[in-house]
């Protein structure tokens, strides 16, 4: 067969060549009509039935796990609950299986279009709302129906990994003996998912069209330096990705030798590079990679993939362990950044139109006090040997961020009387993810210790582009001009209060971006732990004066294009060895 090439977005280098396998194909292809024998009528009736009553049973666990607090989900979860007990429900779809002898999964979807039909005439708007949940409903029942053909686990050799999406819960369940790559067909340039993958060291794309056509167990090779699938390979592809796989795999182990020297350029300029982590796991890899300390910790990973919520003590002691393997390093954790695409289970079914923009993060936390309160005692508790820091994600406003202040101090207030320990002089920081929190960052400044910059989501909420969608992708532009001048303005406003100013998006990882991030006079960085020894390289060889230098002809043009440009010729001349191996934000 000839070779076929498909193309995405790469989000983590590496070559993989092997067979594929595609999650849960069932569930993520649409719907087909198939007609049924008349004999085999009562048999595709069971089977829906054992549908209902499995989503039900499901269903009833999570509702008695959702803690008191939550009552608006605990109603959505009961209304869910009573929609698949109404037998009306059940029967009209087996009325369907019956009557137009069709299997049960396309008699489910007519009887919920009967359903929507009826309720789209409803005038009372809260009532036609309603059908949303019907929708839910029946996909749960869909999913029971299909079953998960989860059955990984009887790989014999390692997999390439298809699927239409991944959460990041998804994600950090991959099993890695099982599979070596992976291919999404959704996704964007700082999905959670790639963010995943860098962290497991595992070549992925995403936004890759066509997937669903390649057949379980056919053989391709997976590029994740330039996003490519290549199905059937001929032979001299075959030779040209063992080779680069090689040199790559050469590349690593050379540049890890040198990953405790300092990231400090040729004249003298220091910048702190610290790691990434979503999973107490990766606190190795940090140490391994020459990370010097946690510069972000993504704490919301410990909420996904489970029934219950992590009591206070479970949390205490992630949080100290952590700290106590990394000391006399730093960590900072990042309090809960839940919402928009890491959705914890707990909370019920969520239905925001905007996710991203709804009751994501600090607003999620506020939302919750007591949930949050949980978490900044676990932080307070484990601060003990005074290497922890707290930060607050997606901070809108000054408002907003006194509120949370206060919250934190009346928690510390609450530790204090009843002769709890904790760091009084643990930092506090803010992440200045948003364009508000941007343009007001000298009044930020006054308020905490320090700032670190999400990238990943400002450019989202500045660029206004998802940035799990790929059909915007190409508008990620890190060095859009509004975005440089941002980060410019933030590490300005910062030294100009004598608070440190970090960055810890996935710009800090891209080769392309240092030099600019440098030219800012940046204090620090954060990256995924296996980009740290390859980034420390480039600073290091790096003179501050270039740096500064090309900052000012890419602040001066107003042509993303051109920007691109000075960027890759400068690391194109300097630092040609270090290109072949990554991914970059920057358009080609
Ligand atoms: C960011 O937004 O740049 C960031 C580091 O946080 P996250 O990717 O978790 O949203
Ligand atoms: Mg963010």
């Amino acid at each position: 067969m000839a070779e076929q090439i498909l193309r995405g977005i790469p989000v983590s280098s590496g070559v993989a060549i092997g067979k594929t396998y595609f999650l849960n194909r069932g569930s993520n292809t649409s719907i087909v009509r198939m007609d049924i024998d008349p004999q085999d009528v009562a048999e595709e009736k069971n089977r829906l039935h054992s549908a209902f009553t499995s989503a039900l049973v499901e269903l009833e666990k999570i509702s008695e796990k959702i803690p008191g607090e939550l009552k608006e989900q605990a109603a959505i979860i009961d209304s869910h609950i009573m929609l698949l007990k109404d037998k009306k429900f059940q029967s009209a779809s087996k009325k369907y299986i019956q009557d137009k002898l069709i299997n049960a999964e396309w008699a489910l979807e007519k009887a919920v279009s009967d359903i929507e039909k009826a309720f789209s005439k409803i005038e009372d708007e809260y009532i036609r709302e309603r059908i949303h949940d019907v929708r839910l409903v029946a996909d749960r029942v869909k999913k029971q129906l299909y079953g998960k053909p989860s059955d990984i686990k009887s790989f014999k050799q390692r997999m390439i990994l298809l699927a239409s999406d991944l959460s990041p819960a998804d994600t950090i369940e991959l099993q890695l003996d099982k599979i070596m790559a992976f291919a999404t067909t959704s996704g964007g340039k700082t999905s959670h998912a790639g963010i995943i993958a860098r962290s497991l060291q595992i070549p992925a794309i995403v936004g890759i069209e066509g997937l669903a056509e390649i057949q379980d167990g056919q053989f391709v090779i997976l590029d994740g330096f330039n996003g490519k699938i290549i199905v059937d390979p001929g032979e001299e592809q075959l030779a040209h990705y063992t080779e680069l796989k090689y040199q790559f795999e050469n590349y690593q182990s050379q540049v890890n030798r040198n990953c405790y020297l300092p990231a400090e350029t040729i004249d003298g300029y220091k910048v702190k590079v610290s790691a990434n982590i979503e999973l107490f796991e990766e606190v190795a890899a940090v140490i391994d990679n020459g990370g010097e300390g946690v510069g972000l910790y993504r704490t919301e990973y410990s909420y996904l993939n489970r029934d219950d919520l992590p009591t206070e003590e479970e949390l205490f002691e992630e949080y100290r362990d952590l700290s106590s393997i990394i000391y006399p390093e730093k960590i900072i954790i990042r309090t809960l950044d839940l919402g928009a695409d890491k959705i914890a289970t707990q909370f019920g079914p969520t239905r925001e139109a905007n996710p991203a923009l709804g009751l994501r993060a600090i607003r999620f936390c506020r939302k919750h006090p007591e949930l949050f309160k949980t978490q900044l005692r676990a932080i307070l508790r484990a601060s003990v040997l005074g290497n922890i820091s707290i930060m607050f994600p997606m901070i809108s406003g000054l408002q907003e961020l006194l509120e949370v202040k206060k919250l934190y101090y009346q928690v510390r207030g609450e530790l204090k009387s009843q002769g709890v320990n904790f760091d009084p002089f643990m930092p506090m920081g803010i992440m200045i993810e948003l364009p508000s929190a941007v343009l007001i960052s000298d009044m930020l400044a006054r308020e905490v210790d320090f700032f670190s910059i999400g990238t990943n989501d400002l450019i989202q909420y500045s660029l206004g582009i998802d940035r799990t969608n790929k059909h915007v992708s190409y508008l990620y532009q890190p060095l859009h001009p509004a975005i440089l001048r941002s980060i410019k303005y933030v590490v300005d406003a910062g030294h100009e209060a004598g608070i440190e100013v970090s960055l810890c998006g996935e710009v800090a990882s891209d080769p392309y971006c240092i030099p600019i991030l440098m030219g800012m006079q940046i204090d620090s960085i954060s990256l995924n732990p296996q980009a740290i020894p390859g980034i420390k390289r480039i600073i290091r060889q790096a003179t501050m004066d270039e740096c500064k230098n090309l900052l000012k002809r890419v602040l001066e043009s107003d042509d993303v294009q051109e920007s691109n440009r000075l960027v890759k010729e400068m690391i194109f001349t300097r630092f040609p060895e270090e290109l072949m191996f990554y991914t970059s934000l920057i358009e080609d």
